[in-house]
């Protein structure tokens, strides 16, 4: 360390890192450049782990995969303008996904930006950065580097989490300061995420609805997987015996198999149900608003909803019971209210959902061994699906249109946190960066099913995951196009949403290009080899899996989200 005649110095640079890592946050999911190229470079020599992207849009998805994962903001380091509002994109992901993430970026002299005087990458990061996040903070003073990492953090990760900006102006970094005086300045952050249980009124209203359902369903979310409580939640299901339905990130955490799932039978217990516990789960677009023909006759269910944020309730529909907690302390109050009440379900509901979800898996079981050729999704997804059932402990990400329609209900998942896919927006793009933070942050193996037009969102990152030598196997569902690959135009030609992409493109070879393995694969047992030998070898695998440009759906199964044109003119 410099030192001079007063005693050792420090600076912004060291300071910054020095919070960080007081905090227990030691990875940065970067893209270098100025000013923060030697933030980056001091961070790895303290100790943190800085992995750098190609494009900061996916180190942003990177961090906030890891805040998802851990509990703890993932952190994000951008360059100025360009790269901060690349980055952006994630922190607006992040916070409407609920996850903690900390986006820091480097920013243009403060003087210049204020008199818009046109400086390098000029931009007021933080006015733009304010409505896409849960706060944004700049720092000005080396001195407040400990107690603004401090806010970002609590931020981050309390309440209802969600992405934080940090405005870190170039100049700030350079400030100089007696390490002694520094070292005081730094703050460790105590029970940043406090757990709250639920009012007694509350627990018993909620068991007051239980009592009277003869219909109950329990639908668990992904911030009941954010919430770690895994025992509690499986304790709360077996305990009330209640059917419960996954969403697509919140399965494992009771695995798919479980003789409790209702995933099978989805239609039928959305629509018949009569009590609806929603558990870290919002009642949005994924589930109809609660409303329409998907749950049945109007006025036809209660719920009661456990979720961190008070405002969340009656946001679509009238919530019977709301609980505002943490999912575990709501989960575990709700089973102490319970004890010497009877709310077990009736047996014909048990045995009606049971008998939906067989007939329909045994449907489906079939489905899966064709061997169809050219290779179709349920070919390909049958492979996949024994993959991961003969190594549970490898983490899926999924996205794509019919390629995660079809994964998701396809695909069993037997471990909490151990599906990553599209979110609340859906949006594509989002596979590399998770599935990158995923090998990182647990160093497991990881199993990437993308669709060949979300992978050309995130591509350029196989040669991150090449790079870091990360256990990474993708699987690409190339069908030629968007949707499907065989389309024609309107108004004749090429349709420049199916049939857009190269066809029988060699993704594989671009994995060849930085090192690692490729493999075309054009029926299921190629695909079965090819994906067994990068499971079990670890290697940075991407496997080009053709699938018939015919199989595709039109947006999947959310074609009737598309306007259509009453004129109709070609
Ligand atoms: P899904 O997409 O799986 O249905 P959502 O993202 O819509 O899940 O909903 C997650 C909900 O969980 C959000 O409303 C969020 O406020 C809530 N939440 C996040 N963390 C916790 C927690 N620790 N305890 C309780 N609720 C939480
Ligand atoms: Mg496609």
């Amino acid at each position: 360390e410099p030192a001079s005649e007063e005693g050792e110095l420090t600076d912004g640079f060291h300071l910054l890192i020095d919070a960080l890592k007081l905090n227990g946050l030691n990875t940065i999911y970067n893209v270098p450049g100025i000013p923060i190229t030697d933030l980056g470079r001091y961070a790895q020599a303290q100790g943190m782990r800085v992995i750098s992207f190609r494009h900061e849009q996916h180190a942003g998805y990177a961090a906030s995969v890891a805040g998802f994962l851990t509990k703890k903001p993932g952190v994000c380091m951008t360059v100025s303008a360009p790269g901060f509002l690349n980055g952006l994109t994630a922190v607006a992901n992040a916070t409407t996904n609920c996850w903690p993430m900390i986006l820091i970026s480097g920013s243009s002299e403060r003087e210049i930006v204020d008199l818009a005087q046109g400086d390098y990458e000029e931009m007021d990061q933080l006015a733009i950065a304010r409505p896409f996040c849960k706060a944004a903070y700049r720092l000005n003073h080396a001195e407040d580097i400990g107690i603004a990492v401090a806010r970002a953090i609590r931020s981050a990760v309390s309440g209802r989490p969600g992405g934080v900006y940090l405005d870190i102006p170039g100049a700030m970094l350079g400030q100089v300061m007696k390490a002694a005086e520094g070292e005081k300045t730094l703050v460790k952050v105590i029970d940043p995420a406090p757990r709250t249980r639920p009012s007694e009124e509350a627990v018993a209203r909620a068991i007051d609805v239980m009592k009277t359902a003869e219909r109950p369903l329990i639908v668990i979310g992904k911030g009941a997987a954010y919430d770690q409580s895994d025992d509690v939640i499986r304790e709360l299901v077996e305990t009330t015996g209640y059917p419960f339905l996954p969403m697509s990130m919140a399965k494992g955490i009771l695995p798919d198999t479980h003789p409790q799932c209702a995933a099978a039978a989805r239609s039928l217990v959305l629509k018949e149900s009569d009590c609806v516990i929603m558990m870290g789960a919002r009642i949005n677009w994924l589930l109809s608003h609660g409303k329409g023909k998907q749950w049945g006759e109007p006025g036809s269910k209660r719920f009661i909803q456990i979720d961190i944020d008070p405002e969340e309730m009656d946001s679509n529909v009238e919530i019977a019971a709301p609980l505002v907690g943490d999912v575990g302390s709501c989960a575990r109050a709700l089973l102490d209210g319970m004890k010497g009440t009877d709310i077990a379900p009736p047996k014909e509901w048990l045995d009606a959902v049971n008998s939906k979800a067989t007939a329909n898996m045994e449907k489906m079981s079939a489905r899966l061994q064709n061997n169809n050729d050219p290779m179709d999704y349920h070919a390909a997804l049958g492979v996949l699906k024994q993959a991961i059932t003969d190594r549970p402990d490898t983490i899926l990400v999924n996205e794509g249109a019919n390629t995660l329609d079809m994964a998701r209900s396809i695909i069993n998942i037997h471990k909490p946190r151990h599906r990553i896919d599209v979110g609340t927006w859906g949006v594509m793009g989002i596979g590399m960066g998770a599935a990158i933070a995923a090998a990182v942050e647990t160093g497991q193996q990881v199993l990437a099913v993308e669709g060949d037009s979300a992978f050309g969102f995130c591509g350029m990152e196989v040669e991150t995951i090449c790079r870091y030598n990360l256990p990474v196997c993708i699987v690409i569902f190339n069908n030629n196009g968007i949707y499907r690959g065989d389309g024609e135009n309107w108004g004749g030609g090429d349709d420049p949403a199916t049939t857009v992409f190269v066809k029988d493109a060699r993704y594989d070879k671009m994995m060849e290009a930085f090192g690692g393995k490729g493999v075309w694969a054009k029926n299921p047992d190629e695909l079965r080899q090819a994906v067994e030998e990068a499971l079990s070898s670890g290697v940075p695998t991407l496997i080009n899996a053709a699938i018939d440009p015919a199989a595709g759906k039109e947006s999947g199964n959310i074609g009737n989200l598309n306007p259509s044109s009453v004129v109709a003119q070609a």
